[in-house]
Formats: C-alpha cells, structure tokens, sequence
C-alpha cells in the first residue's frame, strides 16, 4: 500500500517537529517544511523514517505556490495537513493599543497561511477522495475564557477556528476531514521553559485528529482527544 503523504508547516522545531517525529513513525511519507530550510536539515538528520524538506513561509503566496507545484508534479497527493506555524509576538499588549503591523504580521502567519493552504491542498484532497486537515489552534482563540491579553494572537486563533468550520462546511461527505486543535501549554520556544506539557504530549492530539478513521469527526475543536467550547 503507498504511504500516505503529510505536510506539515512550522516544523524545523517545536510541536511541529514533534508531529513530522511522530508521523514518520507511523509510516508516513512527511514533508516537513520550514522557512529556513538550513535548520530544517539539522533537524531531520535525527528523524527516523522517511522525511523531505520544502520550503515555506506561510505568509508568502509565492512560497504556497511553490510548495503546491512541487506536491502536484512529485508526488501528486496530499493525504494529511498539518498547520503548526504560528507566531506570538503581542504578549503584554492591549486589544485597545496594539498596532497595526503586530496585527497584520499575526494574522496573515496563524490565519491566512493556514487558510491558503487550505485552499491550496483541500482541493486536491478532494480529487483523491481522502484527507485529514489539522489547524494547531489555542485556547487563546476560546472565546468564553478571552480577556484582554495577546489580542492579536487571540483573534488569529478564533478566526482559524473560524476557518475549520467553513472548510470542514465545504468538504463535508468527501471523506476530507478538517478539525482544530490545542495541545495545552507545552514546553517550547513559544510555551517557555515553565510549560507543563512537553512536546510528546502537545503533538498527540494532532496526530489522532491526523490519522482519524473515515467516521471521525469533521469541524470540531479538540484537546486531550477531547471536544472543547469554542
Ligand atoms: P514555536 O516553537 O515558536 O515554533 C513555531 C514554528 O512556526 C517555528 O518552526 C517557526 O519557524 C514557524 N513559523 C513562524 N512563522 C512562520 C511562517 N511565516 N512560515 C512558516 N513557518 C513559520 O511554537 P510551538 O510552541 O511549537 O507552537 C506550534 C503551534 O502550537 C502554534 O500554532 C502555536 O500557536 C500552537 N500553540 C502552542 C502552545 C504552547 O504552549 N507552545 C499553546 C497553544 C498553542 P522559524 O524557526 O523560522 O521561526
């Protein structure tokens, strides 16, 4: 049987080299991808399995496209996509002062870039009959426990959850399944060295939502495999 094919984005460190880790020993065929794909090579050097490296920026339509031409004329599938890239440049900032640079820069890297890649690979998961779209989301993005801290990571992270819901909406009974994700506080450059949760466990209900069984869920938010509020 071919192997099934993964993307995953922001994965030359964190949660996300922790998912490509994990996919690989499962037996999946990874892309793993990377702005700088010279920390990437350090990375997979110690991955077992078969793994590639691509560029991307996520907040770069040309670098999507690239990515997309290089899927089409090489491998022709995409089977799972998983969007860890993200950025958190606002803590300590006010939904009532942040600035227009911080806003935008967050929402076209946590927002955009995943909805474009959506747009880029569902398609294609679509012709295949088979897909498994994760979007690595937060509870940052919850909107019954939001106050006013990291607005501009907050609402990039509610609008993804947003952008699960319409893109499960329109691959709804062709077996592409589209779901949201938080994987708790975790030990990493953007968790810090106080998280709780080491990568093991912040990539392990990623995996689950990425090797769900054609029954599973569609458009839901989830932690610990468990649904939670929006
Ligand atoms: P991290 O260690 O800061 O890693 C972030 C990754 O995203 C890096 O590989 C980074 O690449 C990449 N990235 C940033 N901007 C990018 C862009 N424009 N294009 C492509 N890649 C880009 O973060 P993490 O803790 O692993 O977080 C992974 C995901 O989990 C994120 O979506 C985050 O919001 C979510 N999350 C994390 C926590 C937590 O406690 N850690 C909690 C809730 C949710 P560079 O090396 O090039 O910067």
């Amino acid at each position: 049987m071919t192997p099934k094919l993964a993307i995953v984005t922001g994965a030359n460190r964190g949660i996300g080299l922790q998912i490509v880790k994990d996919l690989a020993r499962k037996g999946m065929r990874v892309v793993l991808t990377a702005r700088d794909t010279s920390k990437a090579k350090a990375a997979v050097a110690a991955i077992q399995g078969d793994v590639l490296i691509h560029q991307l920026d996520v907040a770069d339509a040309a670098s999507i496209a690239a990515l997309k031409r290089f899927v089409e004329r090489e491998l022709g599938r995409c089977d799972v996509l998983v969007k860890g890239a993200a950025i958190y440049i606002d803590e300590g900032r006010s939904i009532l002062t942040v600035d227009t640079d911080t806003l935008r820069k967050t929402v076209e890297t946590n927002t955009f870039g995943p909805l474009f890649m959506c747009q880029a690979f569902v398609p294609l998961m679509i012709r295949n009959g088979y897909g498994r779209v994760v979007n690595v989301s937060s509870e940052s993005g919850q909107l019954q426990h939001m106050g006013d801290s990291t607005p501009s990571y907050n609402l990039s992270k509610t609008a993804l959850n947003a952008i699960t819901v319409m893109v499960a909406g329109a691959t709804r009974g062709k077996n592409v399944l589209v779901n949201s994700m938080c994987p708790g506080w975790v030990h990493s450059d953007m968790g810090g060295p106080m998280a709780p949760r080491s990568l093991e466990e912040g990539a392990d209900t990623a995996i689950w939502l990425a090797t769900l069984p054609d029954d599973g869920p569609s458009g839901g938010f989830f932690r610990d495999r468990k649904p939670m509020d929006w």
